[in-house]
């Protein structure tokens, strides 16, 4: 139950939990809570494996700014931006819309960015047996933006090259320029 704790984190910082405002906010925080860790319940590769077509296509299949939101596990603030996740397939392809979850079940985990970019990256790898897979993450971390650390506007950017990804640099290339097209 967050419910206690929350209220003792307003008792902490100086607050009356009693206060009409703040009466129901411990349920409110405890909910929002559930969903925002709700990926610790989901099995990554159970969402992939659910989700295969076999298909003879062996070129880049790129899934665009799919937007993510997660906690950083330093000071529980979140993160969000753009996820980048391209692969090329050897046997099977997935739904496009799997990749958007597959993030998702990711992101709603207390997260390092970097973390998180490799663990969509091979789990992808290894359930979809592909070829290579690209991962790119965007992101603005608010532990930073709202201290005053470092640079307020900073993003920061991560990625994982698996496969063709890492070993072709042609791969690469293509990937690299299939993200800069068509940016509005
Ligand atoms: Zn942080």
């Amino acid at each position: 139950m967050l419910e206690p704790h929350v209220r003792a984190i307003l008792e902490a910082i100086g607050e009356d939990p009693s206060r009409e405002g703040l009466l129901k906010t411990p349920a409110r925080v405890a909910r929002a809570y559930e969903v925002l860790t709700s990926g610790y319940g989901q099995d990554p590769k159970a969402i992939i494996n659910g989700a295969l077509f076999v298909e003879d296509y062996s070129e880049m299949i790129l899934c665009r700014d799919i937007d993510f939101f997660s906690l950083c596990e330093h000071h529980l603030l979140p993160f969000f931006g753009k996820a980048q996740v391209a692969y090329i397939p050897k046997h099977h392809i997935i739904g496009l819309s799997k990749l958007a979850r597959l993030v998702e079940v990711f992101a709603r985990r207390l997260q390092v960015q970097e973390r998180m970019t490799t663990q969509i990256a091979s789990t992808l790898m290894e359930e979809l047996d592909a070829l290579g897979v690209g991962v790119v993450l965007k992101a603005e971390h608010l532990c930073m933006r709202m201290r005053g650390v470092e640079k307020q506007n900073s993003v920061v950017v991560t990625s994982a090259m698996l496969g063709s990804f890492r070993t072709r640099q042609a791969t690469r290339q293509e990937f690299m320029t299939l993200l800069q097209n068509n940016r509005g």
